[in-house]
């Protein structure tokens, strides 16, 4: 005789609420769908459906108690004992007329979405992949000018064991157990009953074959595979650069994911960006902004003669057109931005300073006029 308090590890005065809690965490821990093949596993479950059909009910569990026998259990030797089919195939969960799988699947996996989601198994129609992201770094000009390079990606692919199918080739089918092949199941809600989508078989009446064992039955392992990609010119920080079927394989026939990569660029020692300008700080003499001059000056193409014009002030702002960043999608440019900054001469040497001043004395000039007005 098996002790069903003991089974579902709770008090002989446990309250029914108490003995329902136990149920679900035990029969959440033991289902033959959470764990495939194995036999102690399935032993459990049965014997903690077993007890639980028993002590929900106050009339079979009164009796229970009193008699320690279940005579509105139905028959078999030790009524409720290891008379009981020895194997899930044969235990039967619809015979006391109760939905015991689906108040399982309700309580255990209501709130999980689709029923390939509640079971752990899925019915076998198209899925596409998902998208999988990557983060690559890139140097300044690399963003600006574009590249091709290889990456490593990790994302799941079809599986060889299975050749994506996610059944076990050394398997059978299985007429599934939770709605007797039938495809639905009865719901009880309140007084209501209710028939809905079997979520242990998603309808189709059938389990197909054990899970394979090298992708646990998603169809899919996780592959690292080398992929060439470019990256095209222009892309800035937080920039997506989709790469179109690269994600994870879809199963059962669905599309692929997508590979997205979001870009994060360095910073320049020259170049700053904004937005598809750029805008870089141009150090002259006194005698170059004073005078005008044509000075080398470095651009994303190479070096360029950028021309500073006579009388030019520090903190001017001069613009290159079209020597920006090109907008990848656009294919227009952007402009480059020249803030001069006038760097004093050095007046260690007497004779400098003497001459900077006899400037002053020659040409006299007012640069503060605009301040008095
Ligand atoms: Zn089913
Ligand atoms: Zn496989």
């Amino acid at each position: 005789m098996k002790d069903y308090y003991e089974i579902l590890g709770v008090r002989r005065d446990a309250s029914i609420n108490d003995i329902k809690k136990a149920y679900r965490k035990l029969a959440r821990k033991y289902h033959p769908d959470l764990n495939p093949g194995d036999k102690t596993a399935e032993q459990r479950f049965k014997e903690i459906n077993e007890a639980h059909e028993t002590l929900k009910d106050p009339e079979k569990k009164k009796q229970y108690d009193l008699y320690g026998s279940l005579g509105a259990h139905g028959p078999g030797p030790g009524a409720g004992g290891p008379g009981r089919g020895g194997d899930f195939e044969g235990f039967d969960f619809n015979s006391s007329g109760s939905s015991t799988f689906g108040d399982i699947f309700e309580t255990i996996f209501g709130n999980m979405g689709e029923p390939r989601a509640r079971s752990g198994r899925r019915a076998h129609t198209p899925e596409p992949g998902e998208d999988l992201h990557y983060s690559m770094n890139l140097s300044f000009m690399d963003a600006a000018n574009g590249i091709e390079t290889t990456i490593q990606v990790s994302h799941r692919q079809p599986c060889a064991a299975c050749k994506g199918k996610g059944i076990d080739a050394a398997s059978k089918q299985s007429t599934c157990p939770a709605c007797g092949g039938r495809g639905r199941v009865q719901k009880q809600s309140g007084f209501m009953k209710f028939g809905s989508v079997c979520p242990s078989c998603g309808g189709s009446g059938v389990l197909p074959g054990a899970p394979c064992r090298a992708c646990g039955g998603d169809g899919r392992v996780e592959t690292t595979s080398r992929l060439r990609v470019r990256i095209p010119a222009g892309v800035d920080n937080d920039s997506k650069v989709r790469i179109a079927g690269k994600g994870n394989a879809g199963r059962d026939g669905g599309p692929a994911g997508d590979l997205i990569i979001t870009t994060r660029v360095a910073a320049h020692k020259v170049f700053r960006r904004s937005g598809h300008d750029l805008e870089m700080i141009l150090p002259v003499t006194y005698a170059e902004a004073a005078l005008g001059a044509k000075i080398e000056i470095p651009t994303l193409e190479g070096s360029a003669l950028f021309k500073v014009p006579p009388g030019t002030a520090s903190g001017q702002r001069l613009r290159l057109k079209g020597k920006g960043i090109v907008h990848p999608k656009t294919r227009e440019n952007g402009d480059l931005y020249v803030e001069i900054r006038i760097v004093p001469p050095p007046t260690k040497d007497l004779k400098v300073r003497e001459l900077l001043k006899e400037i002053e004395r020659v040409a006299p000039y007012d640069p503060r006029e605009e301040l008095r007005r």
